[in-house]
């Protein structure tokens, strides 16, 4: 056994028991909450995730996105690289690539969310992981407005990594964020990579809420 895993165990992200850092979650909630598919359509993509954003898949997130628990990131990419492995198995990807946030953000939180379950995903896939988006304007938190707001609150927030821009062009990418709530901010990320040039985009996220039709 790796010596650093004694030290840091692994722990369900659902119930918070020590569990080998081969499992998503411990035998009971494996076997208490199954993940299944969960999709979602927006303009020009599409969204696929193995849970649905309630009780204790919102509880999980919640944990590892505000409250500091970045190595949850491990457990939470496993269903989703399944998922993946399965729905997804003939797009031939070229990148992964994750919604990115602003530097401030990362300073204030010390981690993005969907960057950890991306190069997760990046490493149980085999499909390269990179940068291609950066967020550089600071909007308001998506989760704080009303479905109308939010829309508009993305718009122009999103820009191409100058550094990748020669590679998007033809490519197939999986852009991966955590949660799907309204769809606006993945299909917003949709666009600038289809606008640079990308021959198409799907998404991924760890759960999607059914309460918005994003169209
Ligand atoms: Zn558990």
């Amino acid at each position: 056994m790796n010596p650093l895993h004694m030290l840091f165990p692994a722990h369900c992200p659902y119930c918070g028991r020590v569990i080998s850092y081969t499992q998503p979650a411990c035998e009971s909630c494996c076997r208490l909450y199954p993940p299944n598919s969960v999709n979602m359509k927006f303009r020009h993509s599409e969204c696929i995730a193995p849970f649905p954003y309630n009780g204790q898949f919102r509880k999980a997130m919640l944990n590892f996105k505000f409250y500091g628990k970045p190595q949850y990131s491990k457990q939470l990419s496993m269903n989703m690289a399944a998922l993946i492995k399965d729905k997804y198995s003939d797009k031939g990807f070229c990148y992964v690539t994750c919604v990115p946030i602003t530097k401030k953000a990362f300073n204030k939180r010390g981690y993005n969310q969907a960057e950890l379950l991306a190069k997760q995903i990046s490493s149980i896939t085999h499909i390269q992981y990179k940068p291609l988006i950066l967020k550089t304007k600071n909007n308001k938190t998506q989760h704080t407005l009303c479905p109308s707001q939010r829309k508009e609150n993305v718009k122009g927030v999103y820009e191409i990594n100058s550094k990748y821009k020669s590679k998007i062009q033809g490519r197939t990418i999986l852009l991966i964020d955590d949660i799907a709530t309204t769809g606006y901010t993945l299909s917003e990320c949709v666009e600038v990579l289809l606008t640079s040039g990308a021959k198409a985009v799907f998404c991924a996220t760890y759960a999607i809420a059914k309460r918005y039709n994003p169209q």
